[in-house]
């Protein structure tokens, strides 16, 4: 059986070793070096971590022919430690496209909550979101009814830019979660998985009307006019 020598994640023992029952080979960059996931269990505390094992040079091929886990001796000069699986691995939903960066950050840590089930605290990060896109929507000026409290509240926010037409109407259904599902979850912490994936539904949907569609179009008119121009210079 291998072993790996590496600080241990579970009990934070420094330099152990730890004994590799398995290992998965799932990646070869470059054409030649493997790239395995290998479980191992600390000789300190006998809890296993999966560390994440990339071959550190061309020569050491011969080492992972029959399983890394094989291998008779140590294997740290034989490979290069790329972390181990953790929380930061698991799948998450993607921000919709061409979303301004500020916003993206704050979806990709309620989406982080959510994986997390830490339903209150990505309901208050969705509403942050949506807070943060709604808000350029409304003009600078308090023209058709709009004023302090309206530009404070998201979800009196969210009323007025419906009835003014300035949101398309078919949100509102889906906009329902906001006013109770985002208070509650920033005020009393009495948030259910259902709940926050309303919220994830609305929020993906009003970023892409937003952001996503509005930029889209806007790149097949510049590809419309590129060709546009090409078949002019052709035909000239
Ligand atoms: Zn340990």
């Amino acid at each position: 059986m291998a072993q790996l020598i590496e600080n241990c994640p579970r009990c934070g023992a420094k330099s152990i070793t730890f004994d590799m029952l398995s290992d998965h080979l799932f990646a070869l960059n470059y054409s030649w070096q493997r790239v395995v996931e290998a479980f191992c269990v600390c000789r300190s505390c006998e809890r296993s971590t999966v560390f994440i094992l990339k071959q550190s040079h061309t020569d050491y091929e011969r080492i992972f022919d029959n399983g890394l886990h094989s291998y008779e001796s140590v294997v740290n000069r034989y490979v290069e430690i790329d972390g181990y699986v953790n929380i930061k691995y698991l799948a998450l939903r993607k921000s919709p496209e061409y979303v301004p960066e500020n916003i993206e950050e704050i979806f990709k840590e309620a989406v982080t909550c959510l994986s997390l089930n830490c339903f209150n605290a990505s309901a208050t990060m969705f509403r942050l979101c949506l807070d943060t896109a709604t808000r350029s929507l409304l003009p600078s000026n308090d023209i058709d009814g709009l004023n302090k409290k309206i530009r404070r509240s998201l979800g009196f926010r969210l009323k007025w830019l419906f009835d003014t037409k300035r949101l398309p109407d078919s949100f509102r259904e889906l906009s329902s979660c906001v006013k109770d599902d985002g208070n509650d979850g920033a005020h009393a912490g009495t948030l259910a998985s259902d709940d926050s994936e309303d919220l994830l539904d609305f929020t993906i949907a009003l970023l892409e009307r937003l952001y996503t569609e509005p930029e889209k179009l806007r790149l097949a008119k510049e590809r419309r006019a590129e060709r546009r121009k090409e078949q002019a210079n052709q035909s000239s």
